[in-house]
């Protein structure tokens, strides 16, 4: 199994709903190890570029108003596979679809307020940890 690295986002909702612990500890129960973590503020033009994938869609101006609502948790995660396997843990990004079990059934509400962020492949991963993480800030463990 390939050892990766990916860019793990909890939202401001699930840091409204002080809920940071029990999302870590989805992440440590499957053997994903936090390499980098710090807590931000993002301001718009953050929030802007970090989602610029998506700035044609028509929700993208709810999706930067969401991001920019209170602090979030910015981190990288390590392990076998770790892209898929957050993936796996978040659940679908419609809480309304994601499987029992997952992050977003268990603390999202909606499609916006939904809980975490997760790269969705190594190209992503790469980008995303780079736009928050320099080389230095991230540990070997
Ligand atoms: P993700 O990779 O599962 O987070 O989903 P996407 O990359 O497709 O979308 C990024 C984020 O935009 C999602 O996590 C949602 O918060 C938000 N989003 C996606 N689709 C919609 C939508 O149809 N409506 C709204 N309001 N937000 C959306
Ligand atoms: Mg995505």
């Amino acid at each position: 199994m390939a050892n990766e690295r990916t860019l793990s986002i909890i939202k401001p909702d699930a840091v409204a709903k002080n809920v940071i612990g029990e999302i870590e500890s989805r992440f440590e129960k499957a053997g994903l190890k936090i390499v980098a973590a710090k807590m931000l503020q993002l301001s718009q033009a953050q929030a802007e570029g970090f989602y610029a994938e998506h700035k044609e869609r028509s929700f993208f101006g709810d999706l930067v108003g969401f991001m920019t609502s209170g602090p979030v948790i910015v981190q990288v995660l390590e392990g076998d596979n770790a892209i898929a396997a957050n993936r796996d843990l978040m659940g679908a990004t419609n809480p309304k679809e994601a499987e029992a079990g997952t992050i977003r059934a268990d603390f999202a509400q909606s499609i916006d307020a939904n809980a975490v962020h997760g790269s969705d492949s190594p190209e992503s991963a790469e980008r995303e940890i780079a736009y928050f993480f320099g080389s230095e800030e991230i540990c070997a463990r």
